[in-house]
């Protein structure tokens, strides 16, 4: 076994972890860097993210505008210092992007062009064509190449946090191809371990999106806050799941029921004027009114009989033709690529076929504005991590944004904080590489002769979330969906592999994925279960009002010896006392 030391260690090469890396290794070249990835960074999720990133950079907008769509958005429940943080430093960051080599789409005169995105009072999101992840990660990936203080681990999976005198020391991880376990010690560990929506059965997240960084917190004492609040997202493609950006209806589309009709109107998005008043603002912003509320929507849409049946579950119809081949092949030519190619239908002539699809995990790991988790030398940005920004609802390329603010911000105090405390001792690191591999050799890796597979338990999970804690709950189906959760640990603790090769063993990887599958599901349920009202996207069905005086606060779960433990903690609000939720242009 080898044993590595870094002063700080990232777990995670997406946009938040690579993001941290640099800030790192750019303004203090003295400290060494260490980043771990279970896929080859460029494989990060972050690469698929199409739509843009929002920061205000029009003369007309305003960071309070960003700050207060952000907060109505959230449904009053995002931290209000943090959001203000993430506004404040928004554009910073996308121009920093851009003097690496971001190709943002410009207007002719040579401006950052800017759309509109769901929620957002005035068009703040920038893009890249609709290719804005996959140029973000490459801008930060080719960015990180420069610093030799960055040592990467491409394809080491992490296993734990090890944790010791009070504070977090590094981590054990299995170098994929051998499938050996190492020890890497760090003075402080930053998870930038992105999201977890691959716990329910349809959704746009990759498949590497299983909550790891999140369990792994979560396992070490660190409550995971906000749980509760999953978002759909309305425009998925029937069958993959595959994302049809917000961007398409940023740029004029619309979504039409069985009917023929534009069925949002039917719906209250926050919108508090008269729909009929023709001057009303909803007719040009309702298909980019907030995400749960369409979601929601879509769900009413069904349950009236009014969406298409398909084989691969009911749909709806989005449309783009009106805006033409031109503009399509210009703004959004992976919106046509990826219609014509997953469901064989070109958006220039008919209409695209989606439906909701489980897309991004609000809640995640319980943060400080300055990435810091309870435990000591541990701490969190990204997708993984809960600051909050985004309360009880994310609005669309708000992620982007925080994962390169907050990724920077972790970085800094993770660093400050590393030169206060001595690097772990060899001793430290080797004992706990050695238990984590003999608990393995114990347990998945010891043959038991039992049945269960890492699909059949996964699958299970994914069914009862889907149907306890989708995008309407109540208490009975939640209850029903935290025993399951409970069995399903359960038949876990006994599943034993076939494949007890240690050769790039996918099998073994699957199934610790899954361990924190498990976890994740649990506290998300659980954290439903307790949340009696209903909140952005926690429709609660037997509790349907906002309770601010009960649950204007954020919920956090810590791990137990069996069921989890609820506790909540006060949201902070700063200078937008809780209100209505409204969109559209005022
Ligand atoms: C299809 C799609 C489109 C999107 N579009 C947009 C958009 O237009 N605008 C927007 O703002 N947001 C968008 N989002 C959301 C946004 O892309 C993500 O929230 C964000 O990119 C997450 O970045 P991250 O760095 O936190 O995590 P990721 O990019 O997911 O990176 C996670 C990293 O952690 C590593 N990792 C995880 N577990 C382990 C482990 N056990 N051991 C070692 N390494 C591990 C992975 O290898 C990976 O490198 C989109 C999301 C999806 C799914």
């Amino acid at each position: 076994m080898e044993t590595f030391q870094h002063d700080v260690l990232i777990v995670g090469g997406g946009g938040a972890g690579l993001r941290a890396a640099i800030a790192i290794a750019r303004d203090h070249p003295d400290v060494g860097v260490g980043v771990i990835s279970k896929v080859y960074p460029m494989r990060s999720h972050t690469v698929a993210a199409e739509g843009g990133a929002a920061a205000v950079i029009s003369p007309t907008d305003s960071l309070d505008d960003h700050a207060y769509d952000t907060i109505s958005g959230s449904d009053w429940l995002a931290d209000q210092d943090a959001v203000e943080i993430l506004v404040e430093n928004a554009s910073k960051e996308l121009l920093q992007l851009e003097h690496w080599g971001c190709p943002w789409s410009r207007e002719p005169d040579g401006r950052i062009s800017v759309r509109p995105f769901g929620g957002m009072k005035l068009e703040r999101t920038w893009y890249a064509a609709d290719k804005t992840g996959f140029h973000l990660l490459h801008t930060l990936f080719q960015t990180s190449l420069k610093y030799d203080a960055i040592n990467r681990y491409d394809e080491w999976f992490v296993t734990s946090l090890i944790v010791a005198d009070g504070r977090c020391q590094g981590v054990t991880a299995i170098e994929i191809r051998t499938g050996e376990m190492h020890p890497i010690g760090a003075r402080s560990v930053i998870l930038c371990t992105g999201g977890a929506g691959r716990v329910y059965p349809f959704t746009t997240n990759g498949n590497i999106k299983t909550g790891d960084g999140m369990a792994l917190a979560y396992r070490a004492g660190v409550p995971l806050k906000d749980m509760e609040f999953v978002q759909y997202h309305p425009t998925g493609l029937p069958g993959t799941g595959i994302l049809i950006t917000e961007a398409a209806r940023g740029e004029g589309g619309i979504l039409v029921n069985k009917e023929g009709r534009r069925y949002l109107q039917n719906y209250d998005l926050g919108q508090p004027l008269d729909i009929n008043d023709p001057n009303h603002p909803q007719k040009q912003t309702m298909e980019l009114g907030p995400r749960d509320r369409l979601s929601q929507a879509f769900i009413k849409e069904r349950e009236a009989g009014r969406t298409f049946e398909g084989p691969d579950g009911d749909y709806v119809h989005l449309d783009i033709r009106h805006l033409g081949e031109r503009e399509i092949d210009r703004k959004i030519p992976m919106v046509r690529e990826l219609a014509v190619r997953y469901v064989g239908i070109d958006p220039v002539h008919k209409p695209i076929p989606v439906r909701t699809v489980v897309h991004y995990m609000m809640g995640g790991i319980d943060t400080d504005t300055n990435g810091a988790t309870s435990l000591p030398g541990l701490f969190a940005a990204g997708e993984c991590a809960c600051v909050s920004v985004n309360g009880a609802n994310r609005l669309g390329s708000n992620s982007l944004t925080e994962i390169l603010v907050f990724g920077a911000r972790a970085a800094s105090v993770a660093v400050d904080q590393a030169g206060q405390v001595p690097p772990p001792s060899n001793q430290l690191l080797t004992t706990s590489a050695r238990s984590q591999e003999m608990k393995l050799k114990a347990t998945l890796l010891h043959p038991n002769g039992g049945s269960d597979t890492v699909s059949g338990i996964r699958t299970a999970l994914q069914e009862t979330l889907e149907e306890g804690a989708g995008i309407f709950r109540d208490g009975a189906t939640l209850e029903r969906t935290c025993a399951s959760i409970a069995q399903l640990q359960d038949r876990y603790e006994k599943l034993s592999l076939v494949d007890t090769s240690r050769t790039f063993n996918t099998d073994l990887v699957a199934a610790l994925e899954l361990g924190a599958m498990l976890e994740i599901g649990e506290a998300i349920a659980h954290s439903a279960l307790a949340r009696t009202e209903s909140r952005g996207s926690h429709q609660r069905t037997d509790h349907p009002d906002r309770d601010d005086d009960g649950f204007l606060r954020h919920s956090l779960a810590f791990r137990g010896e069996g069921d989890p433990t609820i506790e909540y903690k006060e949201v902070t609000v700063t200078r937008w006392p809780p209100s209505e939720r409204v969109y559209g242009r005022a």
